[in-house]
């Protein structure tokens, strides 16, 4: 049975929790940088599921990776060892230059794992006392959704009547290493500093040209684990392979003048199965990830042969297709062709960004409809974005793009902006 978008929505309406707030549009099939909805018409996806999807709609490599495997072993558990993960293992292992990946399926859990892993150095290796450890958080983060994580988050939305809340976290202003600073000359107890290199839920913040290097020389000097969230942010998104690369190892390298910076541990989601699957993981040498013992953390799915499969396909693609060199041309084009644009215009203040992930700062209160209305009218015009934080929409479409389909992007951008 075929279902009409608006008959897809009334379903969802009434018997799905609502605890999303979709843009009214109902896809049903996407391939590379286009979706299309049940009616048939063709958009632009400019949101790439939150930067899951950078390798493309259904990229045939990775949904042939996932088919081959489906047929042939789905899940053993951990309780056994599968022919797969090993694999997947080595090629994350050697494509971030770390000794070892623990595989989870989201990122929220990827996030745990990693506060887990850091909580549990602190106390084995660093000799904070029991229960004293602290990890050092920023303002306006997002990590995900889990109890814990929200607990150090400042969305009211997000926080509000799920207390109490998990202790030891300390927020910090994000991009301000006098905060960082003081915070890790003031207590002994600190065991990490969790950061996103970008902020992409608070709307595509970039921090200063050397924030993420000298807040790693800090943590380094105080014997803080410095841990990056690049679940957004990594694998090619920004214009290199992780936000946090500088010109050093990066098999794409594009640096404005930032040495690399190499989290103690480096959190990955999203991107790393090219949307195809829930994969994430969390990477770290041995003298970190020797903490973790058998029975002391674990996932049923986590590592299973088809997101071993699935991640290895994504991986490679990301590497044969060249998509950070990519997504660093076409982000370059992209903010020049709006900054022709902007000075002409009231709509828009500013657009922002690194590599293929961008926002728009829309001339407008942060409790206005502007943005929304935008994105509708977008829609309209055949091009999917979504508002974060009421007045910025973020720009952020599939890196297999090529330079004319960004140039039309770019025209339906403009030409829909130009109307309000
Ligand atoms: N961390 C960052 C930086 C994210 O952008 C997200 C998702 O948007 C998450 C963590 C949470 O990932 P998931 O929704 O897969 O739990």
């Amino acid at each position: 049975e075929k279902l009409t978008s608006k008959d897809a929505i009334a379903l969802e309406e009434k018997f799905g929790a609502h605890n999303y707030h979709p843009l009214p549009v109902v896809l049903s099939r996407g391939e590379g940088v286009f979706v299309w909805d049940v009616e048939g018409k063709r958009y632009y996806d400019f949101l790439s599921a939150y930067s899951a999807v950078n390798q493309g709609h259904c990229h045939p490599k990775i949904v042939g990776a996932m088919i081959q495997q489906a047929q042939t072993l789905t899940l053993t558990s951990r309780a056994f060892y599968n022919d797969m993960l090993g694999k997947f293992e080595k090629l994350a292992a050697q494509t971030f230059g770390y000794n070892k990946l623990l595989p989870m399926n989201t990122g929220a859990e990827a996030v745990e794992t990693a506060l887990k892993i850091c909580r549990k150095w602190a106390y084995e290796k660093k000799g904070v006392p029991e229960n004293q450890a602290q990890i050092v958080v920023c303002e306006n983060n997002f990590h995900g959704r889990t109890t814990t994580i929200i607990s150090f988050s400042n969305d009211p939305i997000a926080r509000k009547n799920y207390g109490p809340y998990t202790e030891g976290f300390i927020k910090i202003e994000y991009d301000n290493l006098n905060a960082l600073e003081e915070v890790l000359e003031n207590d002994r107890n600190i065991a990490g500093f969790l950061v996103e290199p970008i902020q992409g839920e608070a709307g595509v913040y970039v921090p200063s040209d050397d924030y993420l290097v000298k807040a790693r020389e800090l943590c380094k000097k105080h014997n803080v684990l410095f841990i990056a969230d690049e679940i957004q942010t990594g694998i090619a998104r920004t214009g290199k392979l992780l936000a946090t690369c500088g010109n050093c190892s990066c098999p794409d390298r594009h640096c404005s003048g930032t040495p690399e910076v190499k989290p103690d541990i480096l959190i990955l989601g999203k991107a790393l199965s090219g949307g195809a699957y829930p994969i994430s993981g969390v990477l770290a040498n041995d003298e970190i990830m020797e903490v973790i013992k058998p029975g002391s953390h674990g996932s049923t799915f986590g590592g299973n042969p088809v997101a071993a499969a699935v991640g290895k396909a994504a991986l490679e693609v990301v590497k044969e297709e060249g998509l950070a060199e990519n997504a660093y041309q076409l982000g370059v084009l992209f903010r020049e062709e709006l900054n022709k644009f902007i000075p002409i215009c009231n709509i828009v203040n500013a657009v922002r960004g690194k590599g293929l992930l961008n926002a728009i700062l829309i001339n407008d209160t942060e409790d206005s409809s502007t943005a929304w209305d935008i994105c509708l009218a977008l829609r309209d015009n055949g091009l999917l974005a979504k508002p974060t934080h009421g007045n910025i929409i973020r720009f952020a479409p599939p890196l297999v793009m090529n330079k004319e389909q960004l140039l039309e992007c770019v025209g339906i951008i403009v030409r829909t902006l130009k109307t309000f």
